[in-house]
């Protein structure tokens, strides 16, 4: 009896075919963790962290040497002076937005160099949504600067747009919901750069979602001031349960604190409960387990690129992030392949997901999320609107091995049971 019995000869033939092709770029991944893995070790070993590190407190947070040295670390790793991770943080959509609008003031302008920001982030700024608490509502331009046709940074154009009252320039490093290519940490250096040819002190910031460990150096590592990112995707390993982190400077992590908390306290509270236990665990699985979902990711590029679907990025293509995009073509397979992967997840693999409105978005959404934390991204998920190309945005795994029992549990169903 082998795992293989489950399944079509045929495709079993196929994945056995994909896993010597894309042998070698799964063994970079492996050399890739082991970096990744080497720095996490090395700065809870610096940190000194003790068993009663993981304890965390009560109340107003005062003196939680848990949470400081868990900053620390997070500092150290990422590449920044000082950090705020916190499980008050209740999403990443939350935490950037502190970030953002920590650092501007009325009559500053925040520009984005990487097109449209994320959905959820132009309601924070102000240019979608009601606009109540936005940043436009106190007087604050936000803008963005359109990415070429080819989905590239246009260098040229975001040198000419910055103006003396731009006060921070923000990067989106994930494609997030969009068609572009994400952006890879190198790709960041060159806006970096081009940013700081026309204004060398300019603050920029990056929204890092779903980029921590994907490469060996972060964005904070070839010149940014300060990102944030969620800690139910990669930063949180898939065992913290909520929170966010934001990291950098430290004149600006301290700046973005009284936004966090309010001016006075800053980062001085804030109890972090018996959250930094999960925190801490997460932090240091979370080389392997982002490893594990990109080495997932280029297996489902492989397998369904045989299977005649167009994908991005390619199999051999670089990665800065969790993300792979499949295009069915149509809707019925689109939803039937997720309908598999909800039935190939460890939690209510018994649901079936239907495409439906969801605020925020023009079209149908349809989702497959059995995840053990709710709505988290870096465990195996699958989501994307019913619109041409029919698109399916995946994501995520625990585990390589869960992600190709998936993927090739969703292919059996899809084009192998018509
Ligand atoms: C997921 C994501 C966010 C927001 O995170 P949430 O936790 O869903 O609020 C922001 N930006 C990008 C690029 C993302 O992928």
């Amino acid at each position: 009896m082998s795992w293989k019995d489950e399944y079509d000869p045929k495709l079993i033939a196929l994945v056995e075919d994909v896993d010597r092709q894309i042998a070698p770029r799964l063994a970079e991944i492996d050399e890739q963790i082991m970096d990744n893995q080497a720095k996490v070790l090395t700065a809870y070993r610096d940190n000194h962290v003790a068993e009663n590190s993981l304890l965390g407190t009560t109340g107003y947070g005062d003196d939680d040497m848990g949470r400081d040295t868990l900053e620390a670390i997070y500092a150290q790793v990422l590449g920044g002076e000082d950090a705020l991770v916190r499980p008050q943080f209740v999403s990443g959509t939350h935490t950037i937005g502190v970030a953002e609008l920590g650092l501007v003031r009325p009559g500053d302008e925040l520009l984005y160099i990487t097109g449209e920001p994320y959905d959820t982030l132009q309601q924070v700024l102000g240019m979608a949504g009601n606009g109540i608490g936005s940043a436009k509502e106190y007087g604050i331009n936000c803008d963005y600067v359109p990415l070429k046709a080819d989905g590239s940074a246009d260098l040229e154009a975001i040198k000419a747009r910055i103006r003396p009252e731009t006060k921070v320039v923000c990067i989106q490093r994930s494609r997030g919901y969009a068609t572009r290519d994400s952006f890879t940490v190198a790709k960041i250096k060159e806006m970096v750069d081009a940013v700081r040819e026309v204004a060398p002190d300019m603050w920029i910031f990056v929204d890092n979602a779903y980029g921590e460990f994907s490469e060996t150096l972060e964005p904070l590592d070839v010149g940014a001031d300060l990102m944030a990112g969620s800690l139910i995707k990669n930063a949180g390993g898939g065992i913290a349960k909520t929170g966010g982190y934001i990291v950098g400077r430290k004149d600006l992590v301290e700046r973005v604190s009284y936004r966090m908390t309010v001016p006075g306290i800053g980062p001085a509270e804030g109890a972090t409960g018996s959250n930094l236990f999960d925190m801490y665990e997460g932090f240091f699985l979370a080389p392997s387990v982002t490893g594990n979902a990109i080495k997932g990711a280029i297996f489902e590029a492989a397998l369904l690129e045989r299977l005649g679907l167009a994908v991005s990025p390619k199999w051999d293509a670089p990665r800065t992030d969790l993300i792979q995009t499949v295009n069915f073509g149509n809707p019925t397979d689109m939803v039937a392949f997720t309908k598999a992967v909800q039935e190939n997840s460890p939690v209510d693999a018994f649901v079936t997901p239907e495409p439906s409105e969801m605020t925020g978005y023009e079209d149908k959404v349809v989702m497959a999320a059995g995840n053990f934390v709710s709505g988290s991204t870096i465990e195996f998920s699958a989501d994307g609107p019913l619109r041409e190309p029919y698109t399916l945005y995946i994501q995520g795994g625990l585990t390589y091995a869960h992600v190709r029992l998936g993927i090739i549990g969703a292919a059996q169903a899809t084009f192998f049971n018509k």
